[in-house]
């Protein structure tokens, strides 16, 4: 009965999409009410265990659970559940599948992007040669060295740490060709700092390939935009690592890791299910490979600039409760690099208040519902809106709407 009624609202989401102006929003929000149905039996454990659930406008931060995957992505999985494989058959297949999407070498689905990055690691030291396979994260014999811009370390890099490599930092060009010995294993590239270090993408790629030194980018979270799953690639890097439960909206606990077909082979190999491998820690069962897949597929197939529209609309609808209240401004901005979609910050400045932009996001968290905005207070209060449901801008929206009127009463 499970299978009839999905087909069935797939066929009418279908119906509702090819109307003009409906759109996405309309088709979310039908999404919302019959899953809501669907899954009416399901016991709520989050409930049950008195854990506070929240309206997420604070973006896909790990800690909060990042994003929502739709409902074709859950169902996939749920699908998935139900059956049993060979998971080598089943990577290799939707790695294949995947990397035709991409326009990419090969590419293979990760226990999230962290796990690309030591897979990757593991792949340029160990590469399909079993003996050093077993022998990580000790790199006896073999070589042992990332190369890296200072300004692109990050807490991430323990990742590649945890391959058994030692990082070696540069700021120049210069500095990296003289950095890059017998030693060197790969060369590391954080997407989201290209504008802080010294060397740009092009040089860099261009540097490794003049020593053989395999390059990695970490794009973790820079989709979207689309065009960034496939850009790296065509700039000559050998691997570049995503997430799979940031913007792509797949499982959290999903990545990938494309590029090179021997690299992606060999990343393989130091993954689980080889139970003498650094990745073996690092396991991807069959849900997680099929939802990734799916949720690829749909976000390839989506309407970006509908996207984008719905979420300016939803920046716009909060914009306008709250800028009617004396000595508040709003303004939308979109991070350049990752997290690349619209945003809505707030200013006040009202006589007297002492309300600072942190107490106003612990306000929002200890109130009914519960909300989670940026962590980040510096500049204002910072409200992302693209994991939000469809309509939960309006409550967002009154409930900002609330505390800061009450501020203001307050410092009257
Ligand atoms: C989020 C993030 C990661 C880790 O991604 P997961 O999919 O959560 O493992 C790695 N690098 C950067 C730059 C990130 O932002």
């Amino acid at each position: 009965m499970f299978r009839w009624l999905m087909r069935d609202r797939r066929a009418f989401i279908r119906s509702l999409l090819t109307m003009p102006a409906a759109g996405a929003v309309a088709a979310s929000e039908l999404n919302a009410a019959s899953k809501k149905k669907l899954f009416h039996s399901a016991r709520d454990v989050i409930g049950e265990l008195g854990v506070r659930t929240f309206l997420n406008a604070a973006g896909t931060y790990t800690r909060l659970t990042a994003s929502k995957m739709p409902p074709e992505v859950q169902s996939a999985m749920q699908g998935a559940s139900t059956r049993y494989v060979n998971l080598d058959e089943l990577h290799a297949k939707a790695g294949d599948r995947i990397a035709r999407l991409l326009d990419a070498d090969a590419a293979l689905v990760t226990a999230g992007c962290a796990s690309a990055l030591t897979l990757a690691t593991a792949a340029c030291i160990a590469g399909d040669d079993e003996d050093r396979i077993k022998l990580l994260p000790d790199t006896t014999g073999m070589k042992n060295e990332v190369v890296l811009q200072a300004a692109h370390r990050n807490s991430y890099d323990h990742a590649i740490r945890n391959a058994g490599v030692r990082l070696v930092e540069v700021e120049t060009a210069r500095e990296l060709e003289a950095a890059i010995n017998d030693r060197t294993a790969m060369l590391f590239f954080l997407n989201h700092a290209e504008n802080d270090g010294q060397i740009g993408h092009q040089e860099f790629v261009e540097i490794g390939k003049k020593h053989g030194v395999p390059t990695l980018n970490d794009a973790a979270a820079d989709v979207p935009p689309a065009d960034n799953l496939f850009r790296f690639q065509r700039m000559g890097y050998d691997l570049v690592a995503f997430s799979g439960g940031k913007g792509l909206r797949g499982p959290q606990s999903a990545g990938l890791l494309v590029g090179r077909r021997d690299l992606i082979e060999a990343a393989r190999l130091n993954n689980s299910p080889n139970s003498d491998s650094v990745g073996r820690s690092n396991k991807v069962n069959k849900e997680e490979v099929v939802g990734m897949l799916v949720a690829l597929e749909l976000f390839l197939d989506q309407d970006h600039d509908q996207a984008w529209k719905e979420w300016t609309r939803r920046c716009m609808r909060i914009e306008r409760s709250v800028s009617s209240l004396p000595g508040v401004a709003t303004e939308t901005f979109v991070p350049e690099i990752a997290n690349a979609v619209p945003h809505l910050r707030i200013r006040w400045n009202f006589s007297q208040s002492q309300l600072t932009a942190k107490a106003a996001a612990e306000l929002l968290r200890d109130g009914n519902p519960s909300i989670e905005v940026r962590p980040n207070y510096d500049e204002g209060l910072e409200i992302a809106v693209w994991m939000l449901d469809p309509g939960d801008e309006r409550v967002v929206a009154r409930r900002i709407h609330g505390v800061l009127s009450a501020a203001i009463n307050a410092s009257a």
